[in-house]
């Protein structure tokens, strides 16, 4: 297959990259950033000079696009996040091709201490020839969603200016906020209008994800009894020490994000804050099943009703939130949004993997509030990070299996 839309991936990359857009979860603000804007009104303005109907950007910061279906066929969603990781410094990225791959070890310009090496990287190995694009040194890349993005619009400009080519209606959205759990505002649904959708938010090639962890939020909050220290024997409930209790009695070696892996779930303690007289301590839970997560919130209901039981005096509550749901649930009644992608994957001469996600994606909460939206590979690698690269070449592929995919799914649907 002829790669005729590398340079423009390139371009595209190169230029959204450097667009500084990261997102901040200590922000009540929706967008997160204001500077997620500055991507938001390039993406408008793009979208409407390639022809591009409705492009709007909503007040939840959002950016809508149509491309008109040429066929009858099911309205299909294709959503990419502007914002970056709050992880690393995304501030003042500058891009790099390495054109040709030669198969060594790529150093940075702004970091001679860093090297990103084909035998710590096997998937950098098989790249030979490819063009690889990092940062500098510094900063992360972005392609995590930036290449989700260029995707998106090299296969919309293409299918514009291409009108003979059969496709159903698509409906394209560039969403803030991923990185912060907080992509998909409660009227997205209803704005995107599709009947199944793709986030191309996913890493090598041949990725096709539809399974990810369910997910709660808990907050723990000890309320002690505060007296000077002083005249405090007898009387003084110290919350710090009840706080500690609890987390030690927590399984720290079977249960926790650094032991576990595969199918595993855990329970994640954030953060701890307060005083002798308050503490709160947070927890994400974690499990690929229901019945895990619940075990596991019940268990952190446990561990705190047994310390309350030492101490009558002090008062230790604790909530659970629902955060969001293994998008399999839902997949699993209907897996036609799947079994497209790995049709189209295959009528391109790749293999389609599907690997559990241990974390959510935006199509998490979309599949849930009745979008399914399974996640498709970009090429991103080793992301969140000054190692983050990109074969241009694997984005060429994302952007066949995207074209292949709205193609077919025109067809499916007649
Ligand atoms: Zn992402």
């Amino acid at each position: 297959m002829t790669h005729t839309f590398d340079q423009e991936l390139e371009d595209r990359l190169v230029r959204y990259a450097a667009i500084d857009s990261q997102s901040d979860a200590d922000s009540p603000s929706s967008p997160s950033t204001g500077i997620q804007f500055g991507m938001l009104r390039l993406l408008e303005q793009e979208l409407g000079e390639i022809g591009a109907k409705d492009v709007q950007v909503t007040e939840y910061g959002a950016v809508l696009a149509t491309i008109p279906g040429t066929t009858e066929g099911p309205t299909v969603g294709l959503l990419a996040h502007v914002d970056t990781a709050p992880q690393f410094n995304a501030t003042g990225v500058k891009p790099r091709v390495v054109k040709g791959y030669n198969g060594g070890e790529i150093t940075f310009p702004d970091d001679p201490a860093l090297v990103l090496s084909p035998e710590e990287y096997p998937y950098l190995a098989e790249k030979l020839g490819h063009d690889i694009v990092t940062a500098s040194g510094t900063t992360l890349l972005g392609a995590d969603d930036k290449a989700g993005v260029a995707i998106i619009m090299t296969a919309a400009r293409h299918l514009l200016a291409n009108p003979g080519i059969p496709h159903g209606p698509v409906r394209i959205a560039f969403t803030p906020d991923e990185e912060i759990g907080r992509g998909v505002d409660p009227k997205l649904p209803a704005d995107l209008g599709a009947d199944f959708a793709y986030t191309f938010d996913g890493g090598r090639v041949g990725e096709i994800e539809y399974e990810t962890f369910s997910a709660d939020g808990a907050e723990v909050r000890i309320t002690g009894v505060s007296i000077h220290p002083g005249f405090a024997k007898g009387k003084m409930v110290n919350a710090i020490h009840l706080a500690s209790r609890i987390v030690e009695t927590l399984p720290q070696a079977t249960m926790t994000p650094e032991v576990t892996d595969g199918l595993e779930g855990f329970v994640h303690a954030t953060e701890m804050t307060g005083g002798s007289s308050e503490m709160k301590i947070k927890f994400i839970i974690r499990d690929f099943e229901r019945e895990g997560l619940a075990a596991k919130g019940e268990m952190l209901r446990q561990v705190c009703a047994a310390v309350q039981a030492t101490e009558p005096r002090a008062t230790i509550t604790c909530e659970i939130r629902p955060q969001y749901r293994n998008m399999r649930y839902w997949l699993e009644e209907d897996m036609t949004p799947v079994d497209l992608a790995r049709d189209a994957c295959r009528d391109l001469g790749l293999e389609p993997v599907s690997v559990p996600i241990r974390g959510g994606t935006d199509g998490s909460r979309l599949t849930e509030m009745g979008v399914p939206t399974p996640n498709l590979f970009t090429g991103m690698q080793n992301i969140h990070g000054p190692l983050e690269w990109i074969s241009v070449q694997d984005m060429a592929k994302a952007t066949d299996l995207c074209l292949t995919l709205l193609g077919k799914a025109a067809t499916a649907g007649r």
